[in-house]
């Protein structure tokens, strides 16, 4: 058994590898394109269980090659902040919906055995009471939405039209360690570890739901190993908190005070709301949520405090606005 994990080098993608490097799973190989959110570092403690290929999964001809290659693929690779995608969209739209199609042709092509599309709860839209269930249309609002939206539906329609095995996860907002330091929590937590200032957005009451990695990664090894064919499964982490909620508990964590808050103009077309219904993958595939919110946070918290080598450089790479 081989899989191909695209995006293995950013947040998520390497810690699935590294969950099944640890484990002694499957032959692995990892296709990223080292984009200013991939990072080898990440991959660190699974060296030699994966062959790493620096490439896009744009490039039809690499993709083929690979695919061939392996018996499945988990699909991560994107283009994944929002308000990188609200400045330009178009890279999001070659990454996120050319690259999904580049992925799905050569899977169909080689006879691919299984292919996990990492999609998110941000397909739906916004919601302001009660929560989807996969039945729910898709109203995405920023671009990054509607091109994962756009790789999510093409995803599923390659399993209609050619009967691919394909299996599309929406999870909901991930934290961890080994998060880049632009989104929200890991911008927060290193913001007030230098002493800076932390931008909160509009009057702060917009709400996710956090998921931590260890049960993402849990959620997506069920739904390959045990999801059916052109199903798609939500996956949550079960609990919500308005962004406010979440500062003030980044700023005890921290030692720091409502002082060191800035609020700020609120995000173009920013999502109120966003709450995923997980009833089918726990039922069907007995999943659940087991990583307790105020446990994870202070392990991410501590985990930055103690890994400053890490995060600094890549504060210095990317031009870091708000979260
Ligand atoms: P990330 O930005 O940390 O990592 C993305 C990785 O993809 C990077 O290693 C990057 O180098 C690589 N990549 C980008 N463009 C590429 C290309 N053209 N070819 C090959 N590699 C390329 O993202 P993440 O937070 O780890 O998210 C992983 C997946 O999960 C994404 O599909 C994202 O939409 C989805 N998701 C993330 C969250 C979250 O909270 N982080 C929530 C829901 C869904």
């Amino acid at each position: 058994m081989k899989i191909l994990v695209t995006g293995g080098a950013g947040f998520i993608g390497s810690h699935y590898v590294r969950t099944l490097a640890h484990r002694g799973g499957p032959a692995i190989t990892v296709l990223d394109k080292l984009t200013y959110a991939g990072n080898l570092a990440n991959l660190d403690s699974a060296r030699g269980h994966f062959t790493f290929v620096q490439g896009d999964i744009c490039d039809t001809a690499l993709v083929a090659e690979l695919v061939a290659e392996h018996d499945e693929v988990v699909h991560f690779a994107a283009e994944s902040h929002v308000d990188r995608s609200i400045e330009n969209a178009a890279e999001f739209v070659r990454t996120n919906v050319t690259g999904t199609q580049t992925l799905l042709d050569a899977a169909v092509r080689s006879g691919l055995k299984s292919f996990v599309h990492v999609s998110t709860d941000e397909v739906y839209g916004s919601i302001a009471v009660g929560s989807w269930p996969e039945t729910d249309p898709l109203r995405p609002n920023s671009p990054y939405a509607a091109s994962k939206a756009a790789g999510d539906l093409l995803a599923l329609a390659y399993h209609r039209t050619h009967g691919l095995d394909v299996r599309v996860t929406r999870c909901s907002n991930n934290y961890g360690h080994h998060h880049f330091p632009e989104k929200v929590i890991p911008l927060f937590i290193t913001n007030l570890l230098d002493g800076k200032k932390v931008p909160l957005y509009g009057d702060g009451l917009n709400v996710r739901d956090w998921l931590h990695i260890d049960d993402h990664v849990r959620g997506i090894e069920l739904v390959r190993t045990a999801g059916r064919p052109g199903e798609v499964y939500n996956i949550g982490g079960g609990t919500e908190l308005s962004n406010k909620e979440l500062t003030a508990l980044l700023l005890t964590a921290c030692g720091a005070d409502w002082d060191m808050v800035d609020f700020v103009e609120d995000r173009k077309g920013h999502d109120r709301r966003y709450s995923v219904d997980c009833t089918k993958i726990c039922t069907e595939l007995g999943y659940l949520p087991g990583k307790d919110f105020a446990t994870g946070l202070a392990e991410t918290v501590a985990w930055y405090r103690e890994n400053r080598s890490w995060w600094e450089p890549l504060r210095e790479r990317a031009a870091l606005g708000v979260g």
